[in-house]
């Protein structure tokens, strides 16, 4: 169900319970400001989410509230991790779905990380 990034944080919300260890995700890279894992439902070959390690809801909550510590280090992770999993010369899409007309279906901020095939155009019809 897409979810309305307006709203407050919820701490109950299924990526904060994977930042606390209370859920187990397959962990491809963690530093201080980022952790990274593999996709549940996979939708390309490789399919990982980026989140960052405080309390925000979407793209939109980061980009305004978040320190320039965070958003820095966030960034840098997300580029590494797509680095070191090899996908800079083959191409890679990143996608960050921010409420409900974009289908944001969990309320903490994650970057998609798509790559390992052709991906098509930028968007398809709902
Ligand atoms: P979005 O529609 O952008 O909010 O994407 C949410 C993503 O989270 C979907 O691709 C789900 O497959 C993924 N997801 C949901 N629960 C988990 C989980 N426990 N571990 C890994 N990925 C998950």
């Amino acid at each position: 169900m897409p979810i309305d990034a307006t709203l407050p944080y919820d701490d109950g919300n299924i990526f904060a319970r994977i930042l606390r260890g209370e859920i187990p995700s397959k962990t491809v890279y963690e530093d201080e400001h980022a952790l990274a894992f593999h996709d549940i439902n996979p939708q390309a070959p490789t399919h990982i989410l980026v989140i960052p390690k405080g309390a925000y809801v979407s793209w939109d909550d980061f980009s305004a509230r978040a320190a320039d510590a965070e958003i820095a280090g966030f960034v840098r992770a997300v580029g590494h991790v797509a680095r070191a999993a090899g996908l800079v010369a083959p191409g890679y899409r990143l996608l960050a779905n921010t409420g409900g007309d974009a289908h944001q279906e969990v309320p903490h901020l994650h970057v998609h990380i798509f790559a390992g095939r052709r991906l098509g155009p930028m968007l398809t019809a709902a």
